[in-house]
């Protein structure tokens, strides 16, 4: 008979408020167990998201959720101690002697609610920091990837006392019972849509959050950059996970005059990178027949408003995988630029200057990623200075979200709140702030009545 989510929660909560914070070797020791949970089970992992998805590359799981899972655990292993370590704040002159630092605590019992599309990496890369702030956790995996999310169930009771992580499974109804519990704090990974609901549910308890939505991240191409080269990033960053992916370049920002030569590279490097796209073990399926279903049918919604497709020509149909299609110039209106692609259709649009295409980047919410290429520091320094983002990779696709010395997250819809590396320590831990009266302090000759001697100790 599974647990519910209350009576986990309830075990994690008794352990969190009755044992003292875990010392670094203690935390260590945690994220060890993590470790060598993921790469034990690496390929029954791998095995599983693959079913789930009805067609997820292995390979692709294992470079991008195996390998930076377990990078970002050593991460935050090598570098727990001095995280942890106290940090001396000034004490201004009145009041000396004395002494002021900040100490890096456990929150308690953190939740983290995580999405379909990197099952691994976004379920166990928030209990990293979870662990390494010295916290019980309590995770919910998507209900679209059940397979999975049962294995990661039955090997973190394996691994892990129920005191320290739990993972319950189920559907909305589950999730939502999750968003409702009292943790000390909330990691959630998805939808904005759905973002919106977990805050509402975690304000009732005053629960703080950290929310890592979408949104529609752009890649702006300057007039300097070698085409092939960035057709070459952005198709890597587009179509890995067939574009399933948070911080995909959802649409890209060309030379008016070279929006052809660029389509054409980018489907230059498709072709040669998934010759074929029925049964490709190399290309990832689309999570369900309503995924794929809303691509078409936004796909056919531009068509029929006059934009250029260009289509994949590769032989054989696959009711799973959609083979990647680009959009030309499709209007601004329409479903594909409007809503988040999340899938692998790329529109391409051309500007005339670079602020034109920084004001189409501004027309929008403010993305969680933002590519730009460009040589030129100046250009560079425009683009950043004009549009903000949650992240940025210069000259590439994906990279920032790689830099465990980087935070990760989102800007106003696109997410509040970042975690990886120190971040994420801080990011799940009190910073308490510890003041300790020195011996001789002047302080305690303070009080009523309001003598002259109290008024000038006061300035
Ligand atoms: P989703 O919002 O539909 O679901 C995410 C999780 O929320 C699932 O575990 C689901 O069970 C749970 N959930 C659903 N309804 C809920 C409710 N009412 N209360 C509490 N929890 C609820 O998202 P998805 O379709 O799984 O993932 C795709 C979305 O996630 C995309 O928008 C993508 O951009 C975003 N995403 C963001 C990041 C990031 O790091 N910023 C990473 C991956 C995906």
């Amino acid at each position: 008979m599974p647990q519910t989510a209350r009576t986990l929660f309830d075990i994690l909560h008794r352990a969190a408020r009755s044992t003292p914070a875990p010392d670094a070797a203690r935390r260590q020791a945690s994220l060890a167990t993590l470790g060598q949970m993921i790469l034990d089970h690496a390929d029954e992992f791998a095995a599983a998201i693959d079913t789930d998805f009805r067609g997820r590359s292995r390979d692709e799981t294992q470079l991008l959720e195996i390998v930076p899972a377990v990078r970002g655990i050593r991460h935050a292993r090598r570098s727990v101690a001095r995280w942890m370590r106290d940090e001396r704040r000034p004490v201004e002159l009145n009041f000396q002697p004395a002494r002021a630092w900040v100490r890096y605590e456990p929150l308690g019992v953190v939740g983290i609610i995580s999405p379909w599309n990197y099952p691994l990496l976004l379920a166990l890369s928030p209990l990293t920091d979870a662990l390494a702030a010295g916290n019980r956790a309590l995770l919910k995996p998507s209900e679209l990837t059940p397979t999975f999310s049962d294995l990661l169930a039955r090997v973190v009771v394996e691994r892990f006392p129920p005191d320290e992580v739990a993972v319950v499974t189920g559907g909305v109804d589950v999730a939502e019972a999750v968003a409702a519990l009292p943790f000390d704090h909330l990691v959630f990974t998805g939808s904005t849509h759905v973002g919106r609901q977990v805050m509402r549910a975690a304000a009732e308890n005053l629960t703080p959050v950290t929310l890592e939505l979408g949104g529609k991240s752009p890649a702006i191409v300057a007039p300097d950059y070698p085409l092939a080269k960035a057709a070459r990033s952005v198709a890597f960053g587009k179509f890995i996970n067939a574009g399933q992916t948070c911080i995909a370049p959802d649409y890209v920002l060309v030379p008016h005059d070279r929006v052809r030569a660029f389509a054409d590279d980018v489907m230059a490097v498709v072709e040669r990178g998934y010759p074929t796209i029925a049964g490709n073990a190399d290309y990832s399926a689309i999570v369900t027949d309503r995924h794929r279903a809303r691509l078409v049918a936004a796909v056919e919604e531009a068509r029929g408003a006059g934009a250029t497709i260009l289509d994949h020509k590769a032989p054989g149909d696959d009711p799973r995988r959609l083979a990647p299609v680009l959009v030309i110039d499709p209007p601004r209106d329409c479903t594909l630029m409007r809503d988040e692609i999340f899938g692998p259709v790329l529109p391409i649009l051309g500007y005339r200057t670079l602020a034109d295409a920084m004001a189409v980047v501004n027309e929008r919410d403010r993305p969680l990623a933002l590519y730009c290429f460009s040589t030129d520091r100046a250009t560079e320094g425009a683009v950043l200075d004009s549009c903000t983002s949650g992240g940025v990779t210069i000259n590439g696709t994906l990279l920032h979200i790689a830099q465990d010395s980087l935070p990760f997250g989102g800007i106003g819809p696109s997410g509040m709140g970042a975690y990886h590396g120190r971040e994420g320590f801080r990011r799940l831990s009190h910073h308490r702030a510890v003041y300790r009266v020195g011996a001789f302090n002047v302080f305690e000759r303070l009080g009523p009545p309001w003598s002259d001697t109290s008024r000038r100790i006061a300035h």
